[in-house]
Protein backbone atom coordinates (compact mmCIF):
# COMPACT_ATOMS: atom_id res chain seq x y z
CA UNK A 1 0.00 0.00 0.00
CA UNK A 2 1.08 3.47 -0.90
CA UNK A 3 4.07 2.86 -2.72
CA UNK A 4 3.11 5.35 -5.22
CA UNK A 5 3.64 8.39 -1.97
CA UNK A 6 6.23 10.68 -3.28
CA UNK A 7 6.62 9.14 -6.75
CA UNK A 8 6.60 10.42 -9.90
CA UNK A 9 3.83 9.26 -10.96
CA UNK A 10 1.85 11.10 -8.45
CA UNK A 11 3.22 14.16 -9.29
CA UNK A 12 2.11 13.50 -13.02
CA UNK A 13 -1.53 12.46 -11.89
CA UNK A 14 -1.64 16.04 -9.90
CA UNK A 15 -0.31 17.87 -13.04
CA UNK A 16 -3.23 15.79 -14.82
CA UNK A 17 -5.57 16.89 -11.94
CA UNK A 18 -4.55 20.73 -12.60
CA UNK A 19 -4.34 20.72 -16.38
CA UNK A 20 -8.19 19.70 -16.29
CA UNK A 21 -8.89 21.91 -13.88
CA UNK A 22 -10.34 24.43 -15.68
CA UNK A 23 -12.59 21.79 -17.46
CA UNK A 24 -13.71 20.36 -14.11
CA UNK A 25 -14.59 24.41 -13.35
CA UNK A 26 -16.58 24.36 -16.45
CA UNK A 27 -18.65 20.96 -15.90
CA UNK A 28 -19.53 22.53 -12.15
CA UNK A 29 -20.92 25.68 -13.85
CA UNK A 30 -22.83 23.66 -16.48
CA UNK A 31 -24.46 21.97 -13.36
CA UNK A 32 -24.87 24.92 -11.79
CA UNK A 33 -27.04 26.41 -14.04
CA UNK A 34 -29.27 23.50 -14.75
CA UNK A 35 -29.89 21.93 -11.14
CA UNK A 36 -32.41 19.15 -10.76
CA UNK A 37 -34.49 18.46 -7.82
CA UNK A 38 -34.08 15.38 -5.88
CA UNK A 39 -35.66 12.50 -8.04
CA UNK A 40 -35.66 14.57 -10.77
CA UNK A 41 -32.20 14.63 -11.90
CA UNK A 42 -32.63 12.94 -15.38
CA UNK A 43 -30.83 15.41 -16.95
CA UNK A 44 -27.95 15.79 -14.66
CA UNK A 45 -27.41 12.19 -14.90
CA UNK A 46 -27.22 11.74 -18.75
CA UNK A 47 -24.39 14.49 -18.82
CA UNK A 48 -22.41 12.39 -15.84
CA UNK A 49 -22.94 9.27 -17.64
CA UNK A 50 -21.84 10.64 -21.12
CA UNK A 51 -19.00 12.31 -19.38
CA UNK A 52 -18.14 8.82 -18.01
CA UNK A 53 -18.64 7.01 -21.37
CA UNK A 54 -16.01 9.78 -23.12
CA UNK A 55 -13.21 8.69 -20.43
CA UNK A 56 -13.71 5.27 -21.32
CA UNK A 57 -15.78 3.48 -18.23
CA UNK A 58 -18.03 1.17 -17.61
CA UNK A 59 -21.57 2.90 -16.85
CA UNK A 60 -24.30 1.44 -14.97
CA UNK A 61 -27.25 3.54 -15.05
CA UNK A 62 -30.46 3.77 -13.19
CA UNK A 63 -29.57 2.43 -10.06
CA UNK A 64 -31.91 2.85 -7.41
CA UNK A 65 -33.56 5.99 -9.24
CA UNK A 66 -31.21 8.16 -11.14
CA UNK A 67 -28.42 6.72 -9.82
CA UNK A 68 -25.62 5.14 -11.73
CA UNK A 69 -21.74 4.22 -11.54
CA UNK A 70 -18.80 4.16 -13.53
CA UNK A 71 -16.30 1.23 -13.14
CA UNK A 72 -12.45 1.88 -13.94
CA UNK A 73 -10.63 -1.47 -13.88
CA UNK A 74 -7.14 -1.35 -13.16
CA UNK A 75 -4.35 -3.84 -15.11
CA UNK A 76 -3.88 -5.80 -11.71
CA UNK A 77 -5.88 -7.58 -8.84
CA UNK A 78 -6.38 -5.91 -5.90
CA UNK A 79 -9.40 -4.24 -4.08
CA UNK A 80 -12.06 -2.13 -4.85
CA UNK A 81 -12.78 1.15 -3.75
CA UNK A 82 -15.74 3.42 -4.27
CA UNK A 83 -15.64 7.25 -4.61
CA UNK A 84 -18.94 8.71 -4.01
CA UNK A 85 -20.42 12.28 -5.11
CA UNK A 86 -24.49 13.30 -5.15
CA UNK A 87 -26.06 15.42 -7.67
CA UNK A 88 -29.30 16.64 -6.97
CA UNK A 89 -30.27 20.64 -5.84
CA UNK A 90 -32.76 22.15 -3.50
CA UNK A 91 -35.70 24.14 -3.89
CA UNK A 92 -34.39 27.05 -3.57
CA UNK A 93 -34.13 30.40 -5.76
CA UNK A 94 -30.60 31.49 -6.60
CA UNK A 95 -29.91 35.42 -5.79
CA UNK A 96 -26.31 35.11 -6.42
CA UNK A 97 -25.54 37.34 -9.37
CA UNK A 98 -22.57 35.55 -11.49
CA UNK A 99 -22.57 34.62 -15.42
CA UNK A 100 -23.25 30.63 -14.05
CA UNK A 101 -26.23 31.65 -11.65
CA UNK A 102 -29.17 29.00 -11.70
CA UNK A 103 -31.37 29.14 -15.01
CA UNK A 104 -34.13 27.22 -13.57
CA UNK A 105 -36.15 28.96 -11.39
CA UNK A 106 -36.93 28.19 -7.76
CA UNK A 107 -33.65 25.73 -8.37
CA UNK A 108 -30.79 25.96 -6.84
CA UNK A 109 -27.23 23.79 -6.35
CA UNK A 110 -26.99 25.58 -3.10
CA UNK A 111 -25.06 22.83 -1.28
CA UNK A 112 -22.45 22.38 -3.15
CA UNK A 113 -23.39 18.88 -5.04
CA UNK A 114 -22.36 20.36 -8.08
CA UNK A 115 -18.96 20.85 -6.66
CA UNK A 116 -18.83 17.25 -5.74
CA UNK A 117 -19.92 15.75 -9.03
CA UNK A 118 -17.53 17.83 -11.26
CA UNK A 119 -15.04 16.97 -8.82
CA UNK A 120 -15.61 12.92 -8.85
CA UNK A 121 -15.88 13.04 -12.61
CA UNK A 122 -12.48 15.20 -12.32
CA UNK A 123 -10.68 12.05 -10.84
CA UNK A 124 -12.39 9.32 -13.19
CA UNK A 125 -10.88 11.05 -16.12
CA UNK A 126 -7.52 11.57 -14.52
CA UNK A 127 -7.70 8.36 -13.08
CA UNK A 128 -8.66 6.22 -16.27
CA UNK A 129 -5.18 6.78 -17.74
CA UNK A 130 -3.44 5.36 -14.94
CA UNK A 131 -5.24 1.64 -15.07
CA UNK A 132 -1.16 0.46 -15.58
CA UNK A 133 -0.79 1.48 -12.50
CA UNK A 134 -4.16 0.26 -10.90
CA UNK A 135 -4.46 -2.77 -8.50
CA UNK A 136 -7.58 -3.73 -8.17
CA UNK A 137 -11.33 -1.54 -9.37
CA UNK A 138 -12.63 2.33 -8.60
CA UNK A 139 -16.17 2.44 -8.77
CA UNK A 140 -17.07 5.77 -9.30
CA UNK A 141 -20.60 6.00 -7.31
CA UNK A 142 -23.09 9.01 -8.42
CA UNK A 143 -25.80 9.02 -6.22
CA UNK A 144 -28.98 11.29 -6.74
CA UNK A 145 -31.53 12.78 -3.85
CA UNK A 146 -29.28 12.77 -1.22
CA UNK A 147 -31.59 16.27 -0.01
CA UNK A 148 -34.67 14.71 0.37
CA UNK A 149 -35.51 11.62 2.45
CA UNK A 150 -35.83 8.12 1.71
CA UNK A 151 -32.67 9.39 -0.19
CA UNK A 152 -30.70 7.89 -3.41
CA UNK A 153 -27.93 5.50 -0.90
CA UNK A 154 -30.02 3.67 0.33
CA UNK A 155 -32.22 2.55 -2.88
CA UNK A 156 -28.53 2.03 -4.64
CA UNK A 157 -27.29 0.18 -1.99
CA UNK A 158 -30.73 -2.44 -2.39
CA UNK A 159 -29.49 -2.86 -6.28
CA UNK A 160 -25.75 -4.25 -5.03
CA UNK A 161 -23.83 -0.98 -5.69
CA UNK A 162 -20.97 -2.15 -3.07
CA UNK A 163 -21.13 -5.82 -3.69
CA UNK A 164 -17.67 -6.17 -4.75
CA UNK A 165 -16.52 -2.68 -2.43
CA UNK A 166 -13.93 -3.10 -0.01
CA UNK A 167 -13.60 0.33 1.12
CA UNK A 168 -15.44 3.90 0.60
CA UNK A 169 -15.26 7.48 0.90
CA UNK A 170 -16.54 10.82 0.57
CA UNK A 171 -16.35 14.07 0.69
CA UNK A 172 -18.28 17.34 1.50
CA UNK A 173 -17.37 20.79 0.61
CA UNK A 174 -17.57 23.31 3.81
CA UNK A 175 -18.62 26.99 3.15
CA UNK A 176 -17.65 27.04 7.26
CA UNK A 177 -14.19 25.61 6.38
CA UNK A 178 -11.20 27.97 5.09
CA UNK A 179 -10.11 26.93 1.61
CA UNK A 180 -7.08 24.94 2.43
CA UNK A 181 -8.16 22.76 5.20
CA UNK A 182 -9.80 19.44 5.88
CA UNK A 183 -11.50 18.36 7.99
CA UNK A 184 -11.18 14.47 9.38
CA UNK A 185 -12.88 12.86 12.34
CA UNK A 186 -13.43 9.09 13.85
CA UNK A 187 -16.78 8.62 15.11
CA UNK A 188 -20.30 9.60 14.96
CA UNK A 189 -19.68 12.82 12.78
CA UNK A 190 -23.73 13.26 11.68
CA UNK A 191 -26.95 12.71 13.40
CA UNK A 192 -29.56 9.87 12.48
CA UNK A 193 -32.40 11.80 11.72
CA UNK A 194 -36.29 10.92 12.01
CA UNK A 195 -39.35 12.57 11.29
CA UNK A 196 -42.74 12.50 13.50
CA UNK A 197 -46.47 13.30 12.71
CA UNK A 198 -48.59 13.52 15.84
CA UNK A 199 -52.03 13.66 15.72
CA UNK A 200 -54.49 14.52 18.63
CA UNK A 201 -58.09 14.21 18.04
CA UNK A 202 -60.37 16.32 20.46
CA UNK A 203 -63.78 17.44 20.64
CA UNK A 204 -64.64 20.79 18.95
CA UNK A 205 -67.08 23.36 20.63
CA UNK A 206 -68.13 26.67 21.10
CA UNK A 207 -64.58 28.94 22.76
CA UNK A 208 -67.02 29.59 25.78
CA UNK A 209 -67.82 26.21 26.88
CA UNK A 210 -64.73 24.64 27.40
CA UNK A 211 -66.02 21.86 29.78
CA UNK A 212 -68.07 20.63 27.05
CA UNK A 213 -65.07 20.62 24.79
CA UNK A 214 -61.77 18.44 24.35
CA UNK A 215 -59.40 21.21 23.71
CA UNK A 216 -56.29 19.82 21.03
CA UNK A 217 -54.47 22.99 20.98
CA UNK A 218 -54.27 23.05 25.04
CA UNK A 219 -53.42 18.89 24.62
CA UNK A 220 -50.81 19.76 21.79
CA UNK A 221 -49.09 22.67 23.97
CA UNK A 222 -48.67 20.48 26.94
CA UNK A 223 -47.03 17.32 24.13
CA UNK A 224 -44.88 20.10 23.10
CA UNK A 225 -43.76 21.32 26.40
CA UNK A 226 -43.26 16.95 27.62
CA UNK A 227 -41.18 16.72 24.14
CA UNK A 228 -38.55 19.18 25.22
CA UNK A 229 -38.35 17.53 28.93
CA UNK A 230 -37.09 14.28 26.75
CA UNK A 231 -33.49 15.35 26.14
CA UNK A 232 -32.92 16.56 29.45
CA UNK A 233 -34.81 14.48 31.69
CA UNK A 234 -34.97 10.95 30.36
CA UNK A 235 -31.64 10.67 28.15
CA UNK A 236 -28.06 10.38 29.49
CA UNK A 237 -26.43 14.28 29.75
CA UNK A 238 -23.56 12.24 28.43
CA UNK A 239 -25.13 11.62 24.74
CA UNK A 240 -26.47 13.73 22.05
CA UNK A 241 -29.89 14.23 21.23
CA UNK A 242 -32.17 16.98 19.88
CA UNK A 243 -36.09 16.88 19.73
CA UNK A 244 -37.73 19.75 17.66
CA UNK A 245 -41.17 20.19 16.77
CA UNK A 246 -41.17 22.36 13.67
CA UNK A 247 -45.25 22.35 12.64
CA UNK A 248 -47.93 22.73 15.34
CA UNK A 249 -51.45 23.60 13.53
CA UNK A 250 -54.44 23.67 15.07
CA UNK A 251 -57.82 26.10 14.94
CA UNK A 252 -59.88 27.99 12.42
CA UNK A 253 -61.20 31.01 14.49
CA UNK A 254 -61.14 32.90 18.41
CA UNK A 255 -64.15 31.68 19.72
CA UNK A 256 -64.30 27.79 18.35
CA UNK A 257 -62.17 25.37 20.16
CA UNK A 258 -60.26 23.25 17.84
CA UNK A 259 -61.26 19.24 17.28
CA UNK A 260 -57.51 18.03 15.98
CA UNK A 261 -54.03 19.52 16.32
CA UNK A 262 -51.22 18.28 14.26
CA UNK A 263 -47.67 18.15 15.49
CA UNK A 264 -44.21 17.94 13.02
CA UNK A 265 -41.11 17.18 14.39
CA UNK A 266 -37.35 15.82 14.06
CA UNK A 267 -35.55 13.66 16.07
CA UNK A 268 -31.69 13.59 15.92
CA UNK A 269 -29.83 11.31 17.67
CA UNK A 270 -25.86 9.10 17.38
CA UNK A 271 -26.54 6.54 19.26
CA UNK A 272 -28.75 3.85 18.47
CA UNK A 273 -30.01 3.16 21.93
CA UNK A 274 -30.54 6.41 22.24
CA UNK A 275 -32.53 6.67 18.72
CA UNK A 276 -35.02 4.11 20.29
CA UNK A 277 -35.49 5.46 23.29
CA UNK A 278 -36.74 8.45 22.15
CA UNK A 279 -39.28 6.98 19.48
CA UNK A 280 -40.43 5.04 22.67
CA UNK A 281 -40.78 8.31 24.81
CA UNK A 282 -42.94 10.04 22.07
CA UNK A 283 -45.22 7.45 21.98
CA UNK A 284 -45.57 7.38 26.14
CA UNK A 285 -45.99 10.82 26.62
CA UNK A 286 -48.52 10.92 24.14
CA UNK A 287 -50.46 8.29 25.03
CA UNK A 288 -50.25 9.98 28.31
CA UNK A 289 -51.28 13.52 27.70
CA UNK A 290 -54.04 12.59 25.57
CA UNK A 291 -55.16 10.04 27.55
CA UNK A 292 -55.60 12.45 30.77
CA UNK A 293 -57.45 14.74 28.81
CA UNK A 294 -59.92 11.90 27.17
CA UNK A 295 -58.41 13.02 23.42
CA UNK A 296 -57.72 10.04 21.44
CA UNK A 297 -54.11 10.32 18.76
CA UNK A 298 -52.23 8.96 16.26
CA UNK A 299 -48.12 8.57 15.93
CA UNK A 300 -46.32 8.66 12.49
CA UNK A 301 -42.73 8.15 12.76
CA UNK A 302 -40.64 7.78 9.74
CA UNK A 303 -37.04 6.41 10.35
CA UNK A 304 -34.75 9.05 8.33
CA UNK A 305 -31.00 8.13 7.46
CA UNK A 306 -28.77 6.35 10.05
CA UNK A 307 -25.78 8.53 11.92
CA UNK A 308 -22.87 8.41 9.64
CA UNK A 309 -19.56 6.43 11.78
CA UNK A 310 -16.66 7.11 10.49
CA UNK A 311 -14.49 3.95 10.81
CA UNK A 312 -11.58 4.77 13.19
CA UNK A 313 -8.85 2.20 10.66
CA UNK A 314 -9.82 4.03 7.32
CA UNK A 315 -10.05 7.54 9.10
CA UNK A 316 -6.78 7.59 10.67
CA UNK A 317 -5.15 6.44 7.63
CA UNK A 318 -6.84 9.38 5.48
CA UNK A 319 -5.72 11.83 8.23
CA UNK A 320 -2.38 10.47 7.94
CA UNK A 321 -2.56 10.85 3.91
CA UNK A 322 -3.80 14.08 3.81
CA UNK A 323 -1.08 15.64 5.78
CA UNK A 324 1.33 13.92 3.99
CA UNK A 325 -1.27 15.34 0.64
CA UNK A 326 -1.07 18.70 2.19
CA UNK A 327 0.61 19.77 4.88
CA UNK A 328 0.19 18.70 8.50
CA UNK A 329 -1.95 22.49 9.74
CA UNK A 330 -4.36 21.92 7.04
CA UNK A 331 -6.02 18.90 8.25
CA UNK A 332 -8.43 19.54 11.07
CA UNK A 333 -10.96 17.80 13.25
CA UNK A 334 -14.04 17.54 12.25
CA UNK A 335 -16.69 18.90 14.04
CA UNK A 336 -19.55 16.66 14.65
CA UNK A 337 -23.22 18.36 13.87
CA UNK A 338 -26.98 17.34 14.47
CA UNK A 339 -27.17 17.03 10.76
CA UNK A 340 -27.20 14.43 8.32
CA UNK A 341 -26.20 13.34 5.36
CA UNK A 342 -27.08 9.92 3.42
CA UNK A 343 -23.70 8.76 2.82
CA UNK A 344 -24.43 7.34 6.15
CA UNK A 345 -25.76 4.24 5.10
CA UNK A 346 -22.49 3.32 2.87
CA UNK A 347 -20.37 3.34 6.13
CA UNK A 348 -23.15 1.14 7.74
CA UNK A 349 -22.21 -1.40 5.30
CA UNK A 350 -18.17 -1.05 4.55
CA UNK A 351 -15.93 0.46 6.21
CA UNK A 352 -14.58 4.03 4.96
CA UNK A 353 -14.49 7.65 5.68
CA UNK A 354 -16.33 10.80 4.65
CA UNK A 355 -14.86 14.40 5.29
CA UNK A 356 -14.77 17.77 4.70
CA UNK A 357 -13.34 19.97 2.29
CA UNK A 358 -12.52 24.08 3.00
CA UNK A 359 -14.34 25.96 0.06
CA UNK A 360 -14.31 29.32 1.91
CA UNK A 361 -11.79 32.36 0.95
CA UNK A 362 -11.49 35.90 2.14
CA UNK A 363 -14.65 37.42 0.11
CA UNK A 364 -18.21 37.35 1.57
CA UNK A 365 -19.68 35.45 -1.46
CA UNK A 366 -18.19 32.49 -0.16
CA UNK A 367 -19.24 32.63 3.30
CA UNK A 368 -23.21 31.98 3.17
CA UNK A 369 -24.30 29.10 5.09
CA UNK A 370 -25.27 26.04 2.96
CA UNK A 371 -28.84 25.91 1.61
CA UNK A 372 -28.67 29.89 1.28
CA UNK A 373 -30.05 31.65 -1.56
CA UNK A 374 -26.65 33.09 -2.25
CA UNK A 375 -24.26 30.03 -1.48
CA UNK A 376 -20.96 29.76 -3.41
CA UNK A 377 -17.61 28.42 -2.81
CA UNK A 378 -14.07 29.08 -3.78
CA UNK A 379 -13.73 26.68 -6.85
CA UNK A 380 -10.21 25.58 -5.90
CA UNK A 381 -11.82 23.45 -3.43
CA UNK A 382 -12.22 21.18 -6.22
CA UNK A 383 -9.09 20.69 -6.95
CA UNK A 384 -8.48 19.48 -3.09
CA UNK A 385 -11.53 17.33 -2.74
CA UNK A 386 -9.66 15.87 -6.38
CA UNK A 387 -6.50 15.71 -4.86
CA UNK A 388 -7.53 13.84 -1.54
CA UNK A 389 -9.52 10.76 -3.88
CA UNK A 390 -6.50 10.29 -5.62
CA UNK A 391 -4.37 9.99 -2.41
CA UNK A 392 -6.38 7.50 -1.27
CA UNK A 393 -7.15 5.81 -4.53
CA UNK A 394 -3.19 5.25 -4.75
CA UNK A 395 -2.81 4.39 -1.12
CA UNK A 396 -5.15 1.68 -1.25
CA UNK A 397 -4.70 0.67 -5.09
CA UNK A 398 -1.45 1.19 -6.54
MN1 LIG B 1 -25.08 18.35 0.90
Amino acid sequence: MGKLQGSDSLQSLYKDLERCFEEVVSWRRFMHQYPELSFQEKKTARFIEEKLTSFGLEVRTHIGGNGLIGILKGENEGKTLALRADFDALPITDEKDVSYKSLHKGVMHACGHDGHTSALLGVAQTLSNYRHLLKGTVIFIFQHAEELPPGGAKAMIEENVLDQVDYVFGAHLASDIPLGKIAVGEGYQMAAVDKFVITIEGKGGHGAKPHESIDSIVIGSEIIGSLQKIVSRRISPLQSAVVTVGVFQAGTAFNIIADTATLEGTVRTFDAKVRNQIENEIHSIVKGVTSGYYAAYKIDYLRGYPALYNHQKETSEVRNLLKDVFTDESVIEMEPSMGAEDFAYFLVEKPGTYFKVGARNEQENTHYPHHHPRFDFDERALLNIEKSFVNIVSYYLF
